[in-house]
């Protein structure tokens, strides 16, 4: 079967879950691999077996090789595996006892892998992850590799996801859009968004940078997410992990941190064997206030 049908039988499984982003209206998935709305507004998969919902075309700062450094860095070298190890936790409590499947979705999956993470981390249980992300480049990659979820490129202000459908999102590092996200969840649904702490990769951007970018506050970010979700839980992650050569340079890679820094100091931080790295992130863990 070819990957683009493989694709489309995965997003038929929680078809239920998507609307239209034209017209809002429900969505069915054609045998020949596309989503089709009553309307005629039609989604055809990729080769790759993700599906471009997007209604106009969108341009990011992302490319391909952040995205396999990003990939790479969390496959080798467990660099998120406590986080993953903590969203499954928290996701195995909202799971329900259906037959339909509970839905996850990754809102600003990128390439896909904390997704892909996350749903090994909760195997065995009955449910279906779905990734969003406006960035093709992204999408492309995960659907390549990772045969487990439901891959869309999407813009989240135009959202392919019906209301009350989603049993748990996950916001990685990623812009939130709390009104659409209020909309798409279940009731008793909750939203796990992961905000970096001020130490989040504290050596790299102390490394990097001698002015204001070598801190962080999260306050900003935590307070809107108060306004708008009401919080039951927070969980602080805080950890080092040891990084090798390759490692350093795919971290230096996937980092927007690495957009515009010293040169000179980029070649001083990766002329190192091994650098510990910390991780600082705290999970956000909330309802929607109604
Ligand atoms: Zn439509």
């Amino acid at each position: 079967m070819s990957k683009r049908i493989e694709g489309a039988r995965r997003a038929a499984r929680i078809v239920h879950a998507l609307k239209c982003p034209v017209c809002g209206n429900p969505v069915g998935v054609e045998d020949e691999g596309r989503l089709l709305c009553p309307e005629n507004h039609s989604f055809d998969f990729a080769k790759q077996g993700y599906v471009n919902v997007l209604t106009r075309p969108a341009c990011g700062h992302y490319n391909k090789e952040l995205f396999e450094a990003r990939r790479r860095i969390m496959l080798d070298s467990g660099l998120y595996a406590p986080f993953h190890e903590a969203a499954a936790d928290l996701i195995r409590e909202v799971t329900l006892p259906t037959d339909l499947p509970s839905i996850i979705a990754d809102i600003g999956c990128g390439e896909g892998t904390h997704l892909h993470r996350v749903l090994e981390e909760l195997g065995g249980l009955n449910v279906a992850g779905a990734g969003l992300d406006i960035a093709k480049e992204g999408v492309q990659l995960a659907a390549r590799d990772f045969h487990d979820a439901v891959w869309l490129v999407g813009d989240l202000a135009q959202s392919p996801f019906a209301d009350g459908s989603i049993h748990a999102i996950l916001n990685i590092l990623s812009p939130s859009n709390y009104d659409e996200f209020t909309r798409m969840l279940a009731p008793g649904g909750r939203l796990i968004k992961a905000v970096p702490g001020a130490g989040y990769l504290r050596e790299l951007r102390e490394a990097l940078y001698s002015d204001e970018r070598r801190t962080y506050s999260n306050e900003e970010t935590i307070g809107l997410f108060d306004r708008h979700f009401r919080r039951t839980e927070t969980i602080p992650l805080r950890y080092t992990v040891r990084l090798g050569r390759a490692q350093l340079e795919d971290l230096v890679r996937m980092t927007p941190l690495s957009w515009s820094p010293d040169p000179k100091a980029v070649t001083t931080f990766l002329d190192q064997e091994t650098a510990d790295i910390t991780v600082e992130l705290d999970l956000l863990v909330g309802e929607p206030r109604v």
